[in-house]
């Protein structure tokens, strides 16, 4: 038997997830030897096979072990109804899941749909949303363009990906309920081999330090020796800041990490405090 050394990924061939996972994997150091067949790549510096598949297949194929993990939008794993594990949210490829109607219709709630036409691609998601509402509507499945659907007569709503709604707009339509919220998400057959698990460990290991580097800063600052205290309080860092005296007396240069989210008011407060001469980095990986 063939001693397997490589994890098998499938992500998409091409569409709104296929930059975004090519270039998490760059920021995991995994670069792919691309070469002119496009069905296929190889890691060269990283035990990882990549499989280009179309989105709706991924979870099917990592479900059945064709491929090891897979990368896919939520919405498609929902739908598909796959059964294999989701190990890690990665962040991108963020939509939403929305009913839509002509934008010149009243609109009261979910109970309107009942015995309405609803057109979408996602059907198993749309119809366990209308169950839990008690609502019952007619669901046309069609598999592109969903958004003409009320437009020619097919639909009275339609149930569709949205993520800036200028689609929905230019059809004359608008968003009335929001049926799921989706993003990225890196999934694994429930069955691995725990060689498989140990290299998708060090791939994990990666990712979480490239999301954690995305969600912190690295910060320098001037400060006064007599405010150190309150202002090293204020920015804690990983284990603690770094001070560093200054050739001006009385004066410290303070360096530490801080979180993207609260950013702004850290900042603030340290400007209160007395801080000066403040410096922001961005930070490319960040392992704690
Ligand atoms: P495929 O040819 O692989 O079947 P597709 O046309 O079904 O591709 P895409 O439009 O490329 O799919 O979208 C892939 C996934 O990207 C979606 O399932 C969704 O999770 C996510 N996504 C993020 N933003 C958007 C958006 N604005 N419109 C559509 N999908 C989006
Ligand atoms: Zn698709």
């Amino acid at each position: 038997m063939n001693e397997k050394k490589q994890l098998r990924i499938a992500i998409q061939k091409s569409g709104r997830l296929y930059d975004d996972s090519i270039r998490m994997l760059r920021e995991c150091g995994i670069e792919l030897n691309n070469g002119l067949q496009r069905l296929k790549a190889e890691a060269y510096n990283f035990p990882l096979e990549v499989f280009f598949l179309r989105d709706d297949d991924i979870p099917e194929y990592v479900a059945g072990g064709v491929a090891d993990i897979g990368i896919v939008g939520e919405n498609v794993l929902v739908e598909t109804q796959a059964d294999v594990q989701t190990v890690q949210r990665l962040g991108f490829g963020k939509c939403r899941l929305c009913i839509a109607i002509p934008k010149g219709k009243k609109y009261s709630g979910v109970e309107d749909f009942e015995g309405k036409r609803i057109a979408t691609t996602y059907v198993n998601v749309l119809e366990q949303f209308l169950k839990k509402r008690k609502v019952k509507a007619e669901i046309h499945e069609i598999s592109g363009s969903v958004e003409i659907a009320p437009g020619i007569g097919l639909a009275d709503a339609i149930c569709d990906i949205v993520s800036s709604g200028s689609t929905l707009f230019t059809n004359g339509l608008k968003e009335v309920e929001t049926v799921m919220k989706s993003e990225a998400v890196l999934i694994a057959n429930k069955n691995l081999k725990s060689a498989d698990m140990k290299i998708i460990e060090r791939l994990l290991f990666r990712i979480q330090a490239v999301q954690q580097a995305k969600r912190n800063k690295y910060v320098l600052l001037n400060a006064p020796n007599d405010k150190l205290d309150l202002i090293t309080a204020m920015i804690p860092g990983m284990k603690s800041p770094t001070i560093l005296p200054l050739a001006k007396k009385g004066w410290s240069s303070v360096h530490s990490v801080i979180e993207e989210d609260r950013f702004w008011e850290i900042i603030e407060e340290l400007k209160k405090l007395g801080a000066q001469g403040i410096l922001v980095v961005p930070i490319e990986k960040m392992v704690v």
